[in-house]
């Protein structure tokens, strides 16, 4: 098994440029404050399976 590291830095986009940040994720419905991990075509949830569909 190998470990990732990842940091809360990866949940946003920084443009330095305009001085702003980007969330590159979005949370989800249900839970609430959980943000939904991104995978090809759809979001999802690995709390409660919320699943969305790009
Ligand atoms: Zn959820």
């Amino acid at each position: 098994m190998t470990t990732r590291r990842k940091s809360a830095n990866s949940y946003y986009e920084v443009d330095y440029k305009k001085g702003s940040i980007k969330r590159t994720h979005k949370f989800c419905p249900r839970c609430k404050g959980t943000f939904l991990a991104k995978h090809k075509q759809r979001s999802s949830c690995g709390l409660c399976g919320y699943a969305e569909f790009s």
